[in-house]
């Protein structure tokens, strides 16, 4: 008699598929230098200093970028105060939209170009920037398009009314999308701003301003500086700046905050982030791997609400973190600019040297690192496999601090209450996951836990309409969604 035979499909994945390259061959047309963006026209810096921006992944420098100075700064915010005065905050909403309409448009007719240019200074991967970041950058301002004419229906009793000249910092790991988050609301409800994006990615939000022009942005309402810490700093403590809107680390947060206080600005702060992600026993687990990996090797993990801390319920830890070993063999590690990379390159020296030092620290605490032996790392650029740091404590310094890169530090729990007690032992608090095919476990885990966000069976998933933003040391206000409109506007009873 035969041996019965195991028709079970067995689908054996040993490292990356062969694929060959498919590089995006996109035209782009980045200029060797870059001023500013002042009162409608690009003008060049005069302050003498400039810095250069980079492609990570081969170290090609892309352009060279003016830096401004505090006068610089100053003709910014003047230009923008004079359109908020003269121009914009006069403008019915239904003709403010059509801006904001016109914006989305363009930047969606563009948006193979917005990306190619972004992975290129960037170093996140193209199908990336391709299918989230500008498409959500467009989709922000769509949104906030249709709510210019709507305002009234945004607040409960008073007229809203705009906040003024606003100061918008952001960071690199978004670089065009951060700008949509900060630009789209401020504009629709009436305020005018000036906008400083981060030292090591400023090429998008330079083509940005190529659009302001197509679509006739009268002069002064959008305002863009480049610089470093410097002139952020310069741009946030000018005395004309009536909100300030910052994404960044919780450090210089903290900086803008004691430096603006007494002030009378508004502000909101988007900061740092130690995102838990808790698997119950119960979860469907192979989705909950992918959540996992979405969750913390998305955008080579330079994401504020990570979920840097994989919490597994211990009877299926063991075999989880096998499956999560066997998905992240699969993963491509390389050119950012081919269609098949998974991860693409750290963004800076600076950041590379971060993580890599982070990862050192987990190894001395007691960590067991692993690294994988199939995902390939090119030779040169700033590459950094995806890391898993297990055999970790609550205390270890990998656990309690935001590490911004491919690195997930694993943890255990026995109980529902074990893992929120856990989860809720960071002083940040920007987001969270829960994974379980048991509905009531999700809306009581996800009520016990102190985030801003949390994900249900699911991780890294956004939409302009729904809001977004921490609390303790993540941060304060939302942005997205009808709250990210309040950020920017006051009534006779909100002064
Ligand atoms: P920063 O907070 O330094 O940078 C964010 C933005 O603030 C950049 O545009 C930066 O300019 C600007 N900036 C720096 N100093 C000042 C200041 N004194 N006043 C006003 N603006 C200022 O973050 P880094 O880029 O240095 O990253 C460091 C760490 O911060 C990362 O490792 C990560 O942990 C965290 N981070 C968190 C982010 C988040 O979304 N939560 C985003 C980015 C970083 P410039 O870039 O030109 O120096």
């Amino acid at each position: 008699m035969n041996e019965p035979t195991d028709t079970t499909p067995q689908l054996h994945i040993a490292g990356a598929l062969e694929l060959s390259p498919s590089p995006e061959r996109a035209p782009v047309n980045i200029a060797d230098h870059y001023g500013h963006f002042i009162n409608g026209k690009q003008v060049e810096g005069t302050s003498g200093e400039s810095f250069q921006t980079t492609n990570p992944a081969t170290g090609e420098v892309l352009s060279t970028i003016a830096a401004a100075n505090e006068a610089e700064v100053d003709s910014a915010v003047k230009a923008a105060r004079t359109a908020y005065e003269d121009v914009w905050g006069k403008m019915p909403g239904s003709e403010r939209g059509k801006y904001l309409f016109r914006i989305a448009r363009r930047l969606q007719e563009r948006g193979r170009e917005f990306a190619a240019v972004e992975t290129r200074d960037n170093g996140k991967p193209i199908r990336e920037t391709r299918d989230l970041d500008i498409p959500l950058a467009a989709a922000h301002f769509f949104y906030y398009a249709g709510w210019a004419d709507k305002l009234p229906y945004a607040v409960s009793g008073g007229t809203p009314a705009p906040l003024g000249v606003c100061g918008q910092v952001i960071p690199w790991n978004f670089p065009l999308l951060m700008a949509a988050w900060k630009l789209a609301p401020a504009l629709a409800t009436g305020n005018t701003t000036v906008l400083k994006p981060a030292e090591t990615t400023p090429l998008t939000a330079m083509l940005l301003t190529e659009i302001f022009e197509e679509v006739g942005l009268p002069p002064g309402v959008i305002n863009i500086v480049n610089g470093a810490g410097a002139t952020g700093a310069a741009l946030v403590n000018h005395p004309d700046i009536d909100k300030v809107a910052f994404t960044g680390s919780t450090a210089v947060g903290r900086l803008i905050m004691r430096s603006i206080a007494g002030t009378g600005k508004k502000a909101t702060m988007e900061l740092g982030g130690k995102g838990a992600h808790i698997v119950y026993a119960d979860a469907a687990l192979d989705q909950a791997v992918e959540g996992c990996i979405n969750g913390i090797f998305f955008n080579q993990g330079h994401v504020c609400c990570a979920g840097s801390r994989l919490l597994l319920e211990e009877s299926i830890a063991e075999e989880f973190i096998a499956r999560l070993q066997r998905r992240i063999e699969a993963l491509r590690i390389g050119n950012p600019l081919d269609k098949n990379t998974d991860i693409g390159a750290i963004n800076s020296k600076e950041q590379y040297d971060t993580i890599r030092r982070y990862i050192d620290i987990g190894g001395k605490e007691g960590a067991r690192v692993w690294q994988g032996s199939a995902c390939e790392v090119p030779e040169t650029g700033y590459f950094i496999k995806p890391t898993l740091l297990l055999d970790v404590q609550q205390s270890d310094t990998v656990v309690r601090e935001e590490i911004f890169g491919p690195v997930l530090s694993v943890l255990t729990f026995r109980t529902p209450a074990e893992a929120v007690k856990k989860a809720n032992d960071s002083e940040y608090g920007l987001a969270a996951g829960v994974w379980s095919e048991k509905t009531s476990k999700l809306y009581e885990t996800a009520h016990a836990l102190n985030a801003g966000v949390v994900w249900a069976n699911g991780y890294n998933l956004f939409d302009p309409a729904s809001p977004f933003g921490g609390v303790r040391h993540s941060g304060f206000g939302r942005e997205g969604g009808i709250a990210g409109l309040w950020a920017y506007m006051k009534t006779e009873t909100n002064q």
